[in-house]
Parts: C-alpha cells; structure tokens; sequence
C-alpha cells in the first residue's frame, strides 16, 4: 500500500516537473494607449501603436507648441516587447520606458516581475529606485553597476549606478532588458546618429531580432492622434527624477521616485523631432549625483568598466554578450568557486571513505560538525549558496515561457551545486545535499548540537504520527507547483514557506512575519530533530520524489538489521530505517550515525555477541598458597 502511494506521489512530481515542456507561453506587455497616457500622467498625446512592433510615438500636446502643431518628443514601450532576458525567478522583468529622440531614458516604471527577493513593498521599492537610476542616461553612458553601498556617481559618460543588495542577478536583468529593448526601439524608430556608441549586440540576438535591419533608415515620424481621454493638462511636463537605491531605506512605499519639473531637464515641449544638435552635449550633466572623489569607485582592477566590456562585445550577438557576462562574473568569483569545489571534493572523498570517516562516534561528530559550519557559514551566508524550490519554479517559469536556463549562470556558486546535487542524486540519493550541503538544514543541526549540550533533546515521534506527517511536504511541494500554473500569485505566497531567503539569504534582515517563521522552523528542530527538512521542505520534497533515480543502496547492512537487531533504527534521529532493517533513501541524510554504529564492537549488537562468542577463555589455575 506505501509503496502504491509513493508511486503514485512520484509520478505525479515527475509529471508536474515535466509540465514546462508541454506548456509554452510567450510573455507579452500588457499596456494599452490609455495605460501609457496614464503612466506618462496624461500630459502627453499618446500616438497609436506603430504597426511594426509595441512602441507608442509621444508627442507634446498642440496647445504647447509654438506653431500650435503636436511635436513628436519619443517613444513609450515596455521591455517585455522586445527582450527574452530573464530575472532570477526565471520570467522577464517588464519595464515601462518613455525614451526621447535622443535616446535618453526620461521615465521609467517598474510594471511587473516575481523577483522572489523583491515581493515585498520594501524591497520592490529597492527595485523601482534601482531602475529610476537609468532615468536621464542615454546610449552614450558606459553604465557600471556597483554594490549597494556603492554611491551613484556621474563622470562624464561613465555612470556608476548603486546596485541592488543581494540581487546581482535582478539588477543585471534590469540594465539588459532595459538596454536591449532601448536599443531595438531607437534602431527603429531614432535618427542613426544617437546610434553611434550603442553595442551591435543590443540589435541581434534570439527572441529579440532586430525590428529593422541594421543601418535602416528610420521610419517616417508618425502622425499624431487625437488625444486620449483624460489628456488635457496644461501643467508642465513631469518627469521622473532618480532617486539612489539607498533613498528608500526606511520608508514602504512603492512609488520609489521623486518628480521634478521638466526644467531640471532638458526640454521637451516644443523640442521637435530633429536631429540633436552637434554641438549639445548629449546628456546636460545638470542635478546628477554629486562628484565624489576616486576613492569612491572600485579600483579598476576590482571591475572591468562597462567600457571595456563593449567593446569586447561590440560585434557580438545577445547570446555572446550574454555568455561574457556571465564568464566575467565567475572569474570575479573564482576564490568563491575554489573553495567550494574543495569543500565538494572533500565531502565526496569523505563519502567514499565513509567508514574511514565514521570509525569512531567522536570522529564523525568532529567532521561532520566542521563540516555543517562550513556549509552555513560560507556556502550559505557568504557565498549565497543556499539552492531553494525557487531556483526549480524559477526553471519552470523559464522553460515554459519559452526561455532557457541561461539567466542562472550569473550566480555560479548555485550552479556548481545543482551540478554536483544532480550527480549525486544519481548515486546517494537526495541525502547529499540534505544532510551535508544545505545551509538552512545545517543550521537546525548545528542549532541541534547546541540545545543537546545544555541538555534538550529532541522528542522522537511515533512512528506511525512520523509516517503521516512525512507526506505532508508533499502536499506542500504539490500546492507550489499547481499554483505556479493555476493561480501564480498563491504560488508566489505558498514559496514563502521556505525560510531560506529570511534565514540565509537576508541574514534574518526582513519583515517580521518573515523572520518569525523562519526562527519557528528552527525552534521545531529544537523539539523534534530536522522537523522542518522531515516534514515541511518542499525542496526536500522535490528531491525525495526524484530519489527513485538514485542507484546504489550505500549504506552497509547485515543479515541481522532488523531481525532481530534495531540499534540503528533507534539510533536513526531521522526516523529513516524501516523496522526490517532497510534504509528509506529518501528520508536518509546521510548523518553516517548508523555506519558508525555499523562497525563499533560496542553498539552494534551482532558484533557485540561475536565478540561475547570469541572471547577466548582463560583457564583459571589456583594458586597455591605459599
Ligand atoms: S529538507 Fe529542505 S531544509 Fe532540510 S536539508 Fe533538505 S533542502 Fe534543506
Ligand atoms: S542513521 Fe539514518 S539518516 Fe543517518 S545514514 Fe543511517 S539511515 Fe541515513
């Protein structure tokens, strides 16, 4: 009966797993006319759709003009129609961008995304300050993004922009998508002169072909049209201003951007349609961030400019630009990725010698405790390489939306662990990275270790109670993977179960509700040992249903386990050893405790009779007495 329905919950996940190939979608933006009239606070005239791709023409209104004629000032278009580049969640990231006819980026919106790091107001609004940075650059600006308390800084063309904190991925996602969809519109839509510095990689690439050929003359202007409704205003143009990342700490709101009036830009009623001027500056270094002296910026040795990476890139298509982005950030982290390869083959070698390894009780307590910390401490907490059923819903997105799986290259620490997870599920089983390499998993034993030592152990359940509630991750895996495709928003709440990003990811520097769960789960395995990885982990889950791959029953039994002996069942804090004797792989951690009791003379119980049986008997002789 248990193995009919571990069966079934097994084909069932493989089924789910499987669903992104059966189930294409194309993401496509959602705005219409009167959206971008809205989005632009209807002070201007929005033209229709041009016919050859999603981009609306912009004009100043009639009445402002000089000659009493509406004046085309640029382009309104969302990032989605243009560009398959994917965020860390796996789905485009959607930017509203209102671009002027000399390429410059005059507002800015963050539409949608599932960043899963960014849900909450609070970091969104991290998320709408980081893209309003873009807000007066151009094409001609070689933009660097820096770290999050890097300042934002202007020198001449080369912009530092502050990044994001612990979203590397995202930001990078959002200064591709929004370059790449810019560029595509201006090709199109611009006079070829604002082109000149702008990458040939941001016109090719698949899924975002180039609208028109390169070295096409744009199109004619386009003619204005009547005004949608609710665009009357006579006030002033308004634009968004851009306020640094850092200037939403503390505060909740979205609406992350500040508006200033149209002259602390340059203008545009009244601007026409033509040509910039040769001898204006490109962007008027007016109101940008403050100079701060070189020391502010990284030493060029730290990060390659954003000059150098054009140029290298110059004659290369989305793909390739893709691909030297991504090798950039693993060289920049190859100290990470030694480390971690090292910490990968000294687990693997341990594996192997795991008897070596577990010869005596006290060995393997030493070990196996040196080797949580490692896992916590810099997989984890320093090196962010915690995986989570978000990097899996994250693929699914991906794959089903017509994407790859290319955006995951930029965090190479996950990567070289899905890779290494992949192959060891193969031949242990999901144990590998549940009881050596997952931080979150970690710290409950090392938590364990602690309040064991000051005397509170853990209540082992019954076995029958452990059984029922051990299904209960499943359930939890399954509402995850249904809503991603029925209802994504619940999916998005149900992720949250996981308290991963609060507990590693964000060092517990998140909202309340957040931080309370995440030290609930601990405090369980306070109680009842690894209860969150037993009986709650969707990711455990999504390993455990995949277990059925696993090919070698490596952990060493005798005739005797179960009948009549049960030392290691009772010694099992993972419950994981059936009353006959056999190992359930998929609830194994590989703690290695039964190995160890395995071959100790003194624990296990068949060793202790044979050694009862070959004790050699003494012959006792009387002594005389003297
Ligand atoms: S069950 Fe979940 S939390 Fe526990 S070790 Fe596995 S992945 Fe980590
Ligand atoms: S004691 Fe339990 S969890 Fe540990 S290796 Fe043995 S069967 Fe697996």
């Amino acid at each position: 009966m248990q193995a009919l329905a571990w069966a079934t919950v097994r084909t069932f996940f493989v089924y789910l797993l499987s669903l992104p190939c059966l189930m294409v979608s194309v993401h496509a933006g959602q705005l219409e006319r009167e959206d971008v009239s809205r989005q632009l606070d209807g002070r201007y005239t929005i033209g229709e759709v041009q016919t050859d791709m999603r981009a609306y023409p912009v004009f100043t209104p009639a009445e402002e003009t000089a000659d009493g004629k509406p004046k085309l000032i640029g382009y309104a278009f969302e990032t989605v129609d243009f560009t398959n580049l994917r965020g860390y969640s796996g789905k485009p990231i959607d930017l509203f961008v209102f671009m002027d006819l000399d390429g410059r980026f005059l507002k800015i919106n963050l539409i949608d995304h599932t960043e899963p790091l960014f849900l909450s107001v609070f970091s969104h609004a991290k998320l709408v300050a980081f893209a309003a940075q873009y807000v007066k650059l151009t094409f001609h600006h070689f933009i660097e993004i820096h770290g999050p308390n890097d300042p934002t800084v202007h020198i001449d063309r080369n912009v530092s922009l502050q990044g994001v904190h612990r979203g590397t991925i995202t930001a990078k996602a959002i200064d591709r998508s929004l370059l790449a969809a810019a560029a595509k519109v201006a090709r199109a839509k611009l006079d070829p002169s604002v082109l000149d510095h702008t990458p040939s990689w941001y016109f090719s690439g698949p899924g975002g072909a180039s609208a028109v050929p390169a070295g096409a003359v744009p199109d004619k202007t386009p003619e204005p049209v009547a005004p949608v409704a609710g665009n009357t205003s006579r006030e002033p143009i308004v634009t968004t201003y851009a306020p640094t990342p850092s200037a939403v700490a503390g505060k909740t709101e979205t609406a992350a951007s500040t508006q200033t009036k149209k002259s602390d830009l340059d203008p545009l009623p009244g601007k026409t349609a033509a040509k910039p001027q040769a001898d204006t500056p490109a962007v008027p270094e007016t109101k940008v961030s403050a100079y701060h002296p070189s020391s502010a910026l990284p030493e060029p040795a730290e990060l390659e400019t954003r000059r150098d990476q054009l140029e290298r890139i110059q004659h290369m298509d989305e793909d390739n630009a893709g691909r030297q982005e991504w090798l950039q950030v693993w060289q920049s982290r190859r100290v990470d990725i030694a480390v971690l390869l090292l910490g990968l083959v000294i687990l693997t070698t341990g594996l192997i010698a795991q008897k070596r390894m577990s010869a005596t009780d006290k060995r393997l307590r030493v070990l196996r405790s040196a080797y949580l910390v490692f896992t916590v401490g810099f997989i984890g907490w320093y090196a962010q390489g915690q995986l989570s059923i978000i990097n899996i819903t994250g693929a699914m997105e991906s794959l089903s939306s017509g994407g790859d799986l290319s955006f995951l290259m930029n965090d190479p620490i996950t990567v070289i662990l899905w890779v290494f997870v992949a192959g060891t599920l193969l031949v242990w089983g999901r144990g590998t990275f549940c009881g050596w390499l997952c931080p979150f998993g970690a710290l409950q034993e090392l938590i364990s270790l602690i309040t064991n030592a000051a005397g509170l152990h853990q209540r082992r359940l019954r076995a029958s109670l452990d059984g029922k509630l051990k299904w209960l991750k499943y359930g939890v895996l399954a509402t995850i993977l249904v809503s991603l495709f029925a209802a994504p928003s619940i999916a998005r709440v149900a992720i949250e179960i996981e308290p991963f990003k609060t507990a590693i990811s964000l060092y517990f520097d998140r909202e309340w509700p957040f931080v309370l769960w995440a030290l609930s789960c601990l405090a369980l395995g306070v109680f009842v040992y690894r209860g969150y990885c037993r009986y709650i982990c969707p990711l455990g889950a999504a390993l455990a249903s995949l277990n059925f791959l696993q090919r070698w029953s490596w952990i060493p039994r005798r005739q005797e386990c179960g009948t009549p002996c049960q030392s290691c069942r009772y010694k099992c804090e993972y419950q994981a050893i059936e009353e006959t004797g056999k190992v359930d792989y998929s609830e194994c951690f590989q703690c290695l405790d039964c190995v160890s009791i395995y071959q100790d003379p003194k624990r296990c119980l068949p060793l202790i009779k044979q050694t009862k049986a070959d004790k050699t008997v003494i012959p006792v002789h009387a002594v005389k007495e003297l």
